[in-house]
């Protein structure tokens, strides 16, 4: 897959999530005030139930004068309740408790005035009868409305605990992806800076790497590794008599084949254009060049491109004969030069 293709998903899945976030954000501050007023709803709510109580028995004990405030404070919550049920942003979060028991609470709190206004006129028995009846089915009623309120409030609540838990799997899982994605994107980049996009091979930079390591494992366990420096014969003229395409073609199929030879310990490079390297760890310069030519003869018998022969001229150099990264690959080609001087075709070790 290619990079801006991965960056590309990643920009949107990155936008997608933090769309996801500001939902959740805006769901969160919509569920605090959907709260809020649920508990003032509650609150006004049980100040209702008790004014309406407080009223009737003042009226009763002959104590009028001191509830017309009262009254009119009932009043103003009871509308404010039924005003708030047109105010709400999604009424239906807001006002789950029966929105017309309070509309019926009104009427039978008109009826209760009314009926409070006429005994205050003319007391008699039977309106105080049905006084005191009002205002114990108001009670009744107020008090289902509370509790059904809270109940409803208290739902929510436990709702939105489970929210929370989401939201932490959902963090969690925001992390996850961020880091599968960082991971895959990093593999892919640590990939193309170590391997060379046309054959596939460890590139210049995973040589030195590679080199390096060798070297400094060759000190500390006091071992050996050589190195194979080879160049493709004639290559310019293969270009020019074929195309620089045929030519790309069959150092993509050359590479295969020198990979294919080589033991799981050895790795090949692509130093340059049609330059190459082997690096074989635990292995003399004598052995080493046992496996050069045998790559030169693979390589000599072999066709490529349906019909194109090749060869190849082969160094090798040891870790015994060069103590630095620069000596070795100096040493190695050294004997390479001495490989094309001697007629190309040929396989040489350092001496
Ligand atoms: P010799 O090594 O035997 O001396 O002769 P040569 O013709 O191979 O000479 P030299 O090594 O100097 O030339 C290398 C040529 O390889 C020149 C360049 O056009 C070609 N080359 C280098 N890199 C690539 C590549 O990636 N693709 C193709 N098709 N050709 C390349
Ligand atoms: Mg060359
Ligand atoms: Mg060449």
């Amino acid at each position: 897959m290619k990079y801006t293709r991965i960056s590309t998903y990643l920009i949107f899945l990155t936008i997608f999530l933090l769309l996801i976030n500001v939902v959740m954000i805006f769901f969160i501050f919509h569920t605090v005030k959907v709260l809020e007023n649920d508990a003032s709803i509650v609150n006004r709510m049980g100040v209702i139930r008790g004014s309406i109580q407080r009223i009737t028995k003042l009226e009763l004990s002959g104590n009028r004068n001191h509830y017309t405030n009262l009254i009119e404070e009932t009043d103003q919550l009871i509308e404010s309740l039924l005003e708030d049920k047109k105010l709400v942003f999604f009424a239906k979060d807001y006002t789950d408790f029966d929105i017309e028991n309070i509309i019926i609470i009104q009427n039978k709190w008109h009826h209760l005035k009314k009926l409070l206004a006429t005994y205050q006129a003319n007391p008699t028995t039977p309106l105080l009868i049905q006084i005191l009846n009002e205002s114990e089915a108001s009670w009744e009623l107020t008090n289902f409305v509370t509790l059904n309120a809270q109940e409803v409030a208290e739902s929510k609540v436990s709702g939105i605990n489970n929210f929370y838990i989401i939201l932490l799997i959902y963090t969690i899982n925001v992390l996850l992806v961020i880091w599968v994605v960082y991971s895959y994107v990093r593999n892919n980049l640590e990939f193309k800076a170590s391997y060379d996009s046309l054959t596939g091979l460890a590139n210049r930079h995973s040589y030195e790497k590679t080199i390096e390591a060798e070297i400094e494992r060759s000190n500390r366990y006091k071992t050996n590794f050589s190195l194979i420096i080879y160049d493709i014969d004639y290559f310019k003229k293969i270009n020019d008599t074929y195309g620089h395409e045929v030519g790309d073609k069959i150092l993509i199929e050359l590479s295969n084949l020198v990979k294919n030879t080589l033991r799981k310990s050895d790795e090949v490079f692509r130093v340059g254009g049609e330059e190459f390297a082997i690096i074989t760890p635990e292995t003399d310069a004598t052995q080493t060049l046992v496996l050069a030519e045998k790559i030169r003869k693979e390589v000599e018998a072999a066709v490529f491109y349906n019909d194109i022969k090749v060869t190849l001229s082969l160094g090798v150099a040891d870790s015994f004969s060069g103590k630095t990264i620069s000596d070795i690959y100096r040493l190695a080609d050294l004997a390479l030069y001495k490989a094309k001087n001697a007629g190309r075709n040929k396989a040489e070790k350092h001496l």
